[in-house]
């Protein structure tokens, strides 16, 4: 057995084993060597006691000001007040003693000494409620060396087990840690200049100074990087060799009617893609490609283009949605691009044609069981639906593509569901299309598994979007403007949209779809002013949505439902209400809402949020750029921030904590390239024993947990 895979129940002894079970969730060595320090101590460089995190569990090293124990007023209860320090802040100590005296031995003034407990407020002062603590003075020698030492690990701890107690469990692990079986290839070491693994962990947790500290957190981000890339390179080669009923588009099909009728030429990007993704699937091996692309760029022709191509050469495809709505859009916009073609069936149809199946959760008995008729058969060529396409009952008589969009909504068990219906003994291919932009590394990280294609250009002929914050609270005024903007727009025969954070009676803050809507009705008299949000019933919802596109509703009062793919090219204003509210690949995907069209448009985000607050400064960010890469960066280094070391603390254990996927793309980028050299030489790693257990560990999770985390 590898000396990580040894019980700790074995080495550390049956309390402080079951405790780290309890409260961590550790059964190995291993497990416990992996659960990294948060920071580091230094005596005399104390914590700084001004920036302790509310309602966190912390360890601070500090010197004892004042003490005191008293008995309560009135009261048989004994109370004790410490008053420590690190010479910047103070923070209080306080013990309750029912009915009695104190009972173990209070810190004295000038007493220096670790106290761990978590961070409560108490008149607007913070204060730690009974903490454990070791004194300087005491006898157990660890503390006394460890003040002395150097640096000391500070671990992300517990109410019941304090950062100390890991402290001595780690050391007495590692006094008797055996050679450890390395995850990285030898070659793979030297090149990148990394210590070994067992060498690593005694550095990390018992590091001689800083530098020996960074080199181990630097081989120990590199593994995390490393083994999940080897994780998506052998899911990789394993989807590779699956087999695939080839489906080669005839020249004659519908594809070209299609193309012959499309009312714009495809941007190059589109071409190219669809020239790749027509060669794939006419291969024996199932195609996994990510299509992503900027807000606006076409990535649905390109999906459709490719479900004609399957449909000319004899299968069906597939098109998952994560709502309802946006089925329905999908279904509402294919069909009208398809014109006659999308009319087989019916008389006067073409006779190239296909039909175009919707099955959503929603439907009526009758409706559905025509559907899956349609579907079973075979009449269907293309399938839209939501998650109802995923039962059981489903069957297709053929299904050869699934295109998934928004993918980061569906987990890989929804995927392979999805899969299995495919013909007998093949899988059909797959195109996943993404909603917000990835940076690379990130669609490396989280999409491994899948080829990527990025559409990087818009369509030509687009209008600009001109993007600006409404400050609610200095700028009334400018408020108001907005809704004559709006009322401007509308008699030029546009149309708008006003997004709020909430339906109506949620017990969150920011403006609700019913106020607005009741306040708009009157404010924009005159106007067809409706509401649209997920509580309404399907076919409301629908009948709404289909109002907006005829323009028969001029302002759209809605929820973030609108948020991805809703396509009408007539809509020119966006206004955010208490926008602040809202992240920021959610706010660029609302106003990839409008800007689709030949007319300029606008998009508002009205905040109450001050100048120089987060969310403030965050939405003056968003209006600077409409670069989607560039803000989906700037969402997932806010969305990370502060978690290096720290995503363990509440005892939930992560895959990923050094790595920063933001911030270590040469990491990740050098990892993966070493890993698909790797799994090409060695794809079941025979040759490393230590990297083929960390990969089993890592294989059983989702790799997509991750950006739904985020
Ligand atoms: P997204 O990539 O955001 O899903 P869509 O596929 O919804 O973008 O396309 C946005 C709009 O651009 C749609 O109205 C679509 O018909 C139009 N469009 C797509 N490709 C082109 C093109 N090559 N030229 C002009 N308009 C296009
Ligand atoms: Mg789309």
């Amino acid at each position: 057995m590898s000396s990580l895979d040894k019980p700790l129940k074995s080495v550390v002894g049956g309390v402080s084993a079951t405790k780290l079970e309890e409260h961590f969730g550790m059964v190995t060595v291993g497990d416990l060597l992996s659960h990294y320090p948060r920071r580091y101590a230094i005596h005399g460089e104390l914590t700084d006691l001004d920036s302790l995190p509310l309602d966190e569990h912390v360890t601070v090293m500090a010197q004892v000001r004042s003490s005191s124990t008293r008995q309560m007023r009135g009261r048989p209860n004994w109370i004790t007040e410490v008053v420590v320090t690190d010479g910047r802040g103070e923070l209080t100590l306080v013990y309750f003693h029912k009915q009695q005296r104190p009972r173990f031995r209070i810190p004295k003034q000038g007493e220096f000494g670790l106290f761990a407990g978590k961070v409560s407020a108490y008149q607007s002062r913070r204060q730690l409620a009974h903490p454990e603590f070791v004194l300087q003075t005491e006898e157990d020698p660890d503390s006394v060396s460890a003040f002395a030492g150097a640096l000391i690990p500070v671990y992300p701890a517990t109410a019941k087990i304090a950062s100390w107690q890991i402290r001595k469990t780690v050391e007495t692990v590692l006094d008797g840690l055996d050679d450890v079986e390395d995850t990285l290839p030898e070659a793979v070491r030297s090149a990148h200049n990394l210590m070994g693994l067992r060498d690593a962990y005694v550095a990390l947790h018992r590091p001689a100074s800083r530098d020996e500290a960074d080199a181990a957190l630097d081989r120990l981000r590199f593994d995390e990087a490393f083994v999940h890339q080897v994780v998506l390179a052998q899911r990789r080669r394993e989807l590779r060799a699956l087999p695939a009923a080839p489906r080669m588009s005839s020249a004659m099909g519908l594809l070209s009617a299609f193309d012959a009728r499309m009312p714009f030429e495809l941007t190059s990007g589109q071409r190219s893609v669809g020239a790749q993704i027509e060669k794939e699937i006419s291969q024996d091996h199932p195609m996994h490609r990510l299509l992503q692309g900027e807000v606006g760029s076409g990535k649905t022709v390109v999906a459709l283009r490719a479900m004609l191509a399957v449909v000319d050469a004899g299968g069906q495809a597939a098109l998952l949605a994560p709502t309802e709505i946006l089925a329905q859009q999908h279904l509402r916009t294919i069909t009208s691009m398809l014109g006659p073609l999308a009319e087989r069936s019916r008389l006067g149809g073409d006779s190239h044609g296909t039909t175009v199946t919707l099955l959503t959760g929603s439907m009526t008995t009758a409706q559905r069981r025509q559907a899956l008729l349609d579907i079973a058969s075979g009449e269907a060529g293309i399938v839209i639906g939501t998650h109802a396409l995923i039962e059981d009952r489903v069957t297709f008589a053929d299904l050869a593509l699934v295109v998934i969009d928004e993918q980061h909504r569906f987990g890989v068990e929804q995927r392979a569901a999805l899969a299995a219906k495919a013909p007998d003994g093949t899988r059909p291919h797959v195109l996943v299309m993404t909603a917000t932009p990835i940076p690379r590394t990130i669609a490396m990280t989280v999409f491994g598994d899948l080829d990527v294609s990025t559409l990087t250009e818009i369509p030509a002929g687009r209008k600009e979007i001109t993007t600006h914050v409404v400050a609610e609270l200095e700028k009334p005024a400018h408020v108001t403007r907005a809704w004559e903007r709006i009322r401007e727009e509308v008699s030029q025969g546009r149309q708008a949209y006003v997004v709020c954070p909430r339906i109506g009676d949620e017990p969150v803050e920011g403006a609700s779809v019913m106020e607005t809507l009741s306040e708009l009705t009157r404010i924009l008299s005159g106007l067809h002013v409706a509401a649209l949000h997920g509580r309404m019933p399907s076919d409301e919802k629908d009948r709404v949505m289909q109002e907006f596109v005829d323009g028969t509703i001029d302002v759209l009062v809605a929820t973030s439902v609108i948020e991805v793919g809703v396509d009408v090219p007539n809509a020119s204003v966006m206004v955010v209400l208490d926008a602040e509210r809202f992240g920021v690949s959610q706010v660029h995907q609302l106003r990839g809402r409008i800007g689709r069209g030949e007319h300029a448009s606008l998009c508002l985000l009205i905040t109450k949020a001050p100048l120089g607050s987060p969310g403030r400064t965050r939405l003056e960010a968003i209006a600077s750029t409409t670069d989607g890469f560039a803000l989906s960066r700037l969402d997932l280094e806010q969305r990370r921030e502060g978690d290096v070391l720290g995503a363990v603390q509440s005892g939930r254990r992560s895959t990923l904590r050094l790595l920063e996927v933001v911030r270590d793309e040469d990491i990740v980028a050098a990892a993966r390239e070493d890993a698909i050299v790797l799994i090409d030489e060695d794809p079941d790693l025979l040759s490393l024993p230590g990297l083929r257990r960390a990969v089993a560990a890592l294989s059983d999770e989702d790799s997509t947990d991750f950006l739904q985390k985020a």
